[in-house]
């Protein structure tokens, strides 16, 4: 079924629903940004996406695009792709963390649906790509993953880094440098109000790291 897609709808169903799992629903302006096109061919591609057979998403002008149950399936159908050729690019072929993003949302457009079974098959049916996101199942169910944002956390809670947001590979050079890569645990030592600043010493570390509110918040973890 999703080889009668483009890839540029691809993209945009994928956008839809990861704003749509923060936002409740995704605003053209969102969409925009997040693929760095006019608000203008936003508006003409949604239309498009609404009158199609079947509609893959529903529009309310001031309201924004929410995925109807036909482009959710498509939108997590590439998602699994996307996810388990992260993980065959870092396992099997040797890339770094920072690296599979990018080489990924290329791939995943082209791979058939044998090569995907064939990966998940040599991957032993991973739950987890390297940042840490869930791998959609067969059945296109979301494997249970964390949501807590490390900005939350405050001195003496300790967790476990969980899943880190994967798309600015110098902030993921930078995390890993620092050794905060799933399932690294920690504890928080200090907190600066109004700026928000969390203070981390990561198990096995000599050294703590201070991290703003920017980096925090593409930190999810499991808290103790
Ligand atoms: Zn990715």
């Amino acid at each position: 079924m999703r080889d009668q897609f483009t890839h540029a709808i691809e993209d945009y169903l994928k956008t839809i629903y990861d704003l749509s799992l923060t936002h409740g629903r995704a605003s053209t302006t969102q969409i925009a940004e997040v693929l760095n096109v006019a608000p203008a061919s936003v508006t003409g591609m949604i239309k498009r996406l609404a009158g199609a057979k079947p509609p893959l998403v529903e529009y309310q002008k001031h309201r924004g695009v929410v995925l109807t149950q036909d482009g959710k399936i498509a939108a997590i159908e590439i998602i699994r792709h996307h996810r388990l050729l992260e993980l065959f690019l870092q396992e099997t072929l040797g890339y770094s963390w920072d690296e599979v993003h990018a080489e990924a949302d290329r791939l995943e457009h082209v791979i058939s649906e044998d090569f995907e079974e064939r990966i998940a098959r040599v991957l032993g049916d991973p739950t987890h790509n390297p940042h840490g996101d869930p791998i959609p199942t067969r059945d296109l169910e979301i494997p249970p993953h964390a949501t807590l944002c490390l900005s939350h956390l405050r001195p003496n809670d300790r967790g476990t880094i969980r899943r880190v947001r994967d798309t600015d590979p110098e902030l993921l050079r930078f995390l890993s440098d620092h050794g905060i890569v799933p399932p690294a645990s920690f504890t928080v030592t200090g907190y600066t109000p109004f700026d928000g600043n969390l203070t981390l010493q990561i198990n096995g570390r000599d050294q703590a790291v201070v991290l703003g509110m920017r980096i925090t918040q593409q930190i999810y973890v499991e808290r103790e």
